[in-house]
């Protein structure tokens, strides 16, 4: 299968923080660094800086002399992680295949949302920019590698003194040509040292490592050789590493079209539902608390909970839940952007309760039948009786 992976990059973090804090210096060049009087250097600068050749890591006392005009603050660590915060829970929010690589930026692992790579994109990026402020930039590939490459590159074509806020797409299967006329550099793997050794070879491009010699390679790049091959030509397999055990499952569909018929909402809600059940089963984890999410066309999100008595993993108890809160909530005739459903408080499924309820035992067969029938033939294989627009007593 295709991957679809994300890399999410915050345009000028602590600067875009600094502008939310104080409004009065949008547009204008600052920084935020250490004193131009001992050793400090730039962490970070605005966009208008960056014109006049200010970059991070810069001493600060070296910034100052390309433009003396630049303002220097610094509001502290807090406000940043609290902005970072509220930035990974909107990411984890989308999929718990989250990679989190630093304060302000991480990989999204999307392959399961059905939506094309570029909305699932533009829609975060939207959203950030609305709950939290801050601009940021996406790059979207197969893969960690080609994704945070393409957001780099794309970040750089855009310089007019404003924060980029980029999206940069590379198709599946036009990997290698993209990285092809890039500098080695840009490649990970290759720092300062080995660039030298790559220039004096007359290797300047990620597409020359890539027909180099396996002789050549070994010589370069020792053991790695064969893995930095791979890289040049754009394969990287490696899956997203997440931190801990998942806080929730859930999934969330973005419409085409806005939509407002309730029958339908409540289809896309069993799907999602169902979704949800088995991803569940999948990781062999069950919930007590389900969630859902309305984000009406105006972008209003809503979030509504409510708990079970049981930690479930049950299609059917996760549909019912979640279809009495919608029911409760929904807004009638307020067009609907997006619906989301969730299952939080995971535990392990408790078996016991089975033993007890030899119904739910019943559906639990049933549904890890259906499971493995979808697995086997696909997920359309097995409709259920009311996504089909009969009754629900498909299981009663
Ligand atoms: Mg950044």
């Amino acid at each position: 299968m295709t991957r679809k992976i994300i890399h999410l990059d915050l345009d000028a973090f602590f600067c875009s923080v600094e502008e939310l804090l104080d409004p009065s210096l949008k547009g204008k060049m600052f920084a935020v660094g250490g004193s131009p009087s001992g050793r400090g250097v730039i962490t970070s600068c605005s966009y208008a800086a960056r014109q006049k050749g200010v970059h991070s890591a810069m001493p600060t006392s070296q910034a100052l002399k390309l433009c003396p005009n630049l303002i220097l603050v610094h509001s502290g660590f807090k406000h940043y992680s609290d902005y970072s915060r509220k930035v990974m829970d909107i990411l984890r929010d989308t999929t718990p295949i989250v990679e989190q690589i630093s304060v302000d930026e991480a990989f999204l692992d999307v392959s399961d949302m059905p939506q094309p790579i570029k909305s699932i994109a533009s829609d975060l990026q939207k959203r950030v920019m609305q709950e939290t402020g801050l601009p940021c930039s996406l790059g979207c590939a197969t893969s960690r590698l080609v994704a945070k490459i393409a957001n780099d590159f794309g970040k750089k074509q855009v310089k007019t003194g404003r924060s980029p806020q980029q999206i940069t797409v590379i198709e599946p299967g036009e990997e290698e040509s993209f990285l092809a006329p890039l500098d080695i550099q840009a490649l990970w793997g290759v720092g300062p040292k080995t660039a030298a050794q790559l220039k004096k070879r007359g290797v300047e491009s990620i597409g020359k490592i890539a027909t180099l010699s396996d002789v050549e390679l070994k010589s370069i790049f020792g053991q790695h050789a064969e893995s930095m091959r791979r890289r040049a030509k754009g394969i990287d397999n490696t899956p997203l590493s997440v931190d801990g055990d998942p806080k929730s499952v859930s999934n969330e569909t973005t419409f085409h079209e806005d939509q407002d018929d309730i029958q339908y909402l409540l289809k896309v809600l069993r799907h999602l539902s169902d979704k949800v059940g088995s991803r569940l089963r999948k990781a062999e984890l069950a919930g007590s608390v389900v969630q859902i999410k309305i984000r009406y066309s105006d972008f209003t999100t809503l979030t509504r909970q409510s708990s079970l008595k049981e930690c479930t993993d049950l299609d059917q108890l996760i549909y019912d839940e979640a279809q009495a809160l919608l029911l409760k909530n929904l807004i009638k005739g307020r067009p609907v952007r997006l619906l989301g459903v969730g299952v939080t408080k995971l535990d392990k499924p408790h078996h016991q309760l089975s033993l007890w309820e030899p119904e739910t035992d019943r559906k639990k067969e049933l549904v890890k039948a259906v499971d493995e029938l979808r697995e086997r033939f696909g997920k359309d294989i097995i409709k259920r009786a009311d996504s089909l627009d009969e009754t629900k007593n498909h299981f009663d």
